[in-house]
């Protein structure tokens, strides 16, 4: 399995093979080491290059050291859209079925009660909406101090969509020493700008 040189656990490589994959795609080959190794990355790369899993292995494995404290979520996925964080979210269930870590989606549609209690228990990985995120943040259901990992996917969506002010606040509201994996299709300067403020000494992969 070509999977296997890239530093992954054993676990995430034997659900991989379950899944049926045999071998990473450029974007999965190029930032799953670096991603680690803990270091910050801009992949330039479109949907359906196999991005989501190039964050989700690597993620899979570095969350299987530690664990996670009530409201305090160990990762942070942004997503644009429901759609795109219910397909995050299904990912999560598919590669870490072998994991037993607690994963919850802030997005519309899904209820708060369910969502609140995974996060009340200790998320592992906390896969939202940024107007969802910042609406349980407010209501003091979240607290943001714990959070090693953010992913920020569709950055370019998110701009369209108005999301960048929530974005920045967010940013804000996170420990400065994380690590962030950034993801879009495309560089316009708003984004740019976003990523000189927010990434530390970031890895630059296009596909
Ligand atoms: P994404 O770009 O993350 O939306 O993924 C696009 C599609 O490629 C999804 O249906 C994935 O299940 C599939 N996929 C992801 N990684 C691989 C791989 N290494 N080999 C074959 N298919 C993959």
């Amino acid at each position: 399995n070509d999977f296997s040189g890239l530093g992954l656990s054993a676990k995430v490589i034997d659900a991989v093979a379950a899944s049926g994959y045999t071998k990473p795609t450029d974007i999965q080959a190029q930032a799953i080491p670096h991603v680690l190794q803990k270091r910050d990355i801009i992949g330039i790369a479109q949907t359906g290059t196999g991005k989501t899993a190039s964050f989700v292995l690597p993620m899979l494995t570095l969350l299987e050291t530690g664990r996670a404290r009530a409201r305090m979520p160990r990762t942070l996925i942004l997503e644009p859209t429901r759609e795109l964080a219910a397909q995050v979210h299904e990912n999560f269930e598919k590669y870490g079925k072998n994991h037993k870590l607690s994963v919850a989606l802030l997005i519309g549609g899904v209820s708060f009660e369910d969502q609140n209690r995974v996060l009340d228990r200790g998320a592992d990985v906390l896969i939202a909406t940024p107007g969802r995120m910042l609406d349980q943040f407010e209501r003091g259901r979240i607290l943001l101090t714990g959070v090693d990992i953010l992913v920020i996917d569709e950055a370019d969506r998110m701009l369209d969509m108005g999301f960048i002010p929530d974005i920045e606040r967010i940013c804000g509201l996170l420990p400065p020493r994380r690590q962030t994996l950034f993801f879009s299709a495309t560089m316009p300067p708003e984004i740019q700008r976003l990523t000189s403020r927010f990434l530390r000494d970031p890895i630059k992969l296009e596909v």
